[in-house]
Order: C-alpha cells, then sequence, then structure tokens
C-alpha cells in the first residue's frame, strides 16, 4: 500500500547493536540508512577526540539521545566505590563533550553483601552525583535490570524499586530508563509505568526481544518480534502516558554481531516498522 510511511525519525540505535563498527563507522551508517538517533556506549569513544566525534555527529544531523552508560556504585570497598564515583564524573564530562542529554546509569551490585546493601549504595552514589549532572545540564536514569542480573550487574531489578528510588532522591534530573528486555515479565509494569510517567520520571524506552530459549544471558537478545516480549502493547502503555521520546533498539547478540551489519541494520528498520 503506498500509504505506508516509513517512518525513521523516532528511531535511535545504540552503538552496542551494531557492536562491529566504531564511532565514526557508526554515524555515517545510521546516517546513510535514514536513522538519526543514537545512543552512545563508552567504549566506542575511548581514545577518541570528543570534539571531533560531536562535529561528526552535527555533520549528519544525529540527535544523540543518551551515553551509556555510568552506574556500578556498591562495593564493600570504600575506595572502589570512590573510583566508581569518579568513572561517573568522568561519564559527566563525556556526555557534555558529545552532547548527550542523558546517561543510563546501570546501577551495579556486589556479590559479598546483601542487596539491600548493595541499594543504600546505590542511592549514596546517585545522591552525590546528581548535583553535578545536573550543573552540566545532564540528567540520569536508572535502569532497572532483569533479577537474573541482581548479582553482579544491578540491585535494582524492577521498575517499582527504580521509580521509588526515583521518587525518594526527588529531583528533577533523575528519572528511569525502561528497557523492555528487563522488564516484560512484570506483573505490575503497566501500573509502574504509570506511576513513573506521571511523576515526569520516565526518560528512555530501549526494545529487544527475549528469545525462548535464552541461550546467554547477556548476548542473546533478539531482534523485535523474534521472542516472546509483547512490544507494541509496551509501547502502547509508555505512549498513552505520554512518552513521544526515541525507541532505542538496544540489541546484544553474538549472532547478530557476526552478520553483516549493514543487512541487520535494514533487519532492525523492517523489525522497527512491523513488529515494535
Ligand atoms: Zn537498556
Amino acid at each position: 500500500m503506498a500509504s505506508i510511511l516509513k517512518d525513521f525519525s523516532r528511531l535511535c540505535l545504540h552503538t552496542m547493536t551494531t557492536r562491529p563498527w566504531g564511532i565514526e563507522t557508526c554515524i555515517l551508517n545510521y546516517h546513510a540508512a535514514g536513522i538519526h538517533g543514537i545512543t552512545l556506549w563508552r567504549n566506542v569513544l575511548e581514545n577518541k577526540n570528543l570534539s571531533r566525534v560531536r562535529t561528526l555527529l552535527d555533520d549528519h544531523g544525529m540527535h544523540v539521545v543518551s551515553l551509556c552508560r555510568g552506574g556500578f556504585f556498591p562495593s564493600t570497598d570504600a575506595a572502589k566505590r570512590q573510583k566508581a564515583l569518579d568513572d561517573n564524573y568522568v561519564a559527566i564530562e563525556q556526555a557534555v563533550a558529545v552532547g548527550a542529554p542523558l546517561i543510563v546509569l546501570v546501577c551495579g551490585s556486589e556479590k559479598d553483601q546483601s542487596l539491600e546493601k548493595s541499594r543504600e549504595q546505590i542511592l549514596e552514589g546517585i545522591v552525590r552525583l546528581y548535583p553535578l549532572a545536573e550543573k552540566a545540564g545532564v540528567k540520569l536514569a536508572i535502569e532497572p535490570l532483569h533479577p537474573m542480573y541482581a548479582g553482579d550487574r544491578s540491585a535494582v531489578n524492577t521498575i517499582r524499586q527504580a521509580n521509588a528510588m526515583a521518587e525518594t532522591i526527588h529531583a528533577g534530573s533523575v528519572g528511569v530508563a525502561l528497557d523492555v528486555y528487563h522488564v516484560w515479565w512484570d506483573p505490575d509494569l503497566e501500573s509502574e509505568i504509570k506511576r513513573c510517567a506521571a511523576q515526569g520520571h520516565l526518560f528512555a524506552f530501549h526494545v529487544c526481544d527475549w528469545k525462548v530459549p535464552t541461550t546467554d544471558f547477556l548476548n542473546d537478545r533478539g531482534l523485535m518480534g523474534e521472542g516472546c516480549i509483547n512490544i507494541p502493547l509496551i509501547r502502547e502503555w509508555v505512549e498513552s502516558n505520554g512518552f513521544n521520546g526515541f525507541i532505542e533498539v538496544e540489541i546484544f547478540s553474538e549472532a547478530y554481531w557476526a552478520e553483516d551489519q549493514h543487512r541487520y541494520v535494514e533487519k532492525i528498520k523492517d523489525a522497527y516498522l512491523t513488529k515494535t
């Protein structure tokens, strides 16, 4: 049908989604593919001249959605907690340099202490971080991670916990990044999305799919439509509560990283139009 509009104006790719590509390649190829939203992972910025990266982004009309990632606050060792905080300060500087308005926080978890203790340290870390972020004009988004990561990557595992933390901190600059991969199973998802949006805390929306079976905890994520997540429904909940930001495709997949990345981007575009 001629009336089908191929609108990619709200599509954003995470550079990690096309991991084989460096930052320059991502910018050139996303632009050529008609995609102008980009979330930068910090690995692609290592040893780069950030003002040059920013110029390249600007020259190609790229809209930087966020910087991934800050966080990893908890540790039993105070010196390590300080080191993590220092790294988050660097992330703020990088965000400013590349024009990223938001830093996504993967909050961290320490296996040698309770989840409660880790959450205390996460809260403390964000409370120390956000005034600097605010001053720099950068927002922070707490991303709840699926409970399978509670032992190492994040002690914040539900949108309810993330909402509660953002509400406790109560700063306009601290909100939540919602990733369907991490929250799709949650029976409270719809009501917690409503709560999150009502507080003005819904800062980002990430999509991919949960493959059945999933063969790797980290790097076997699916393209939208390949798994069991009802992404259109979650998107509807998010948008009916006022979210109109970028739809960020964030897929960690050894299988897709092994493919021709140009063809893969075309598959992403198709899945974005038809399965998201
Ligand atoms: Zn995510």
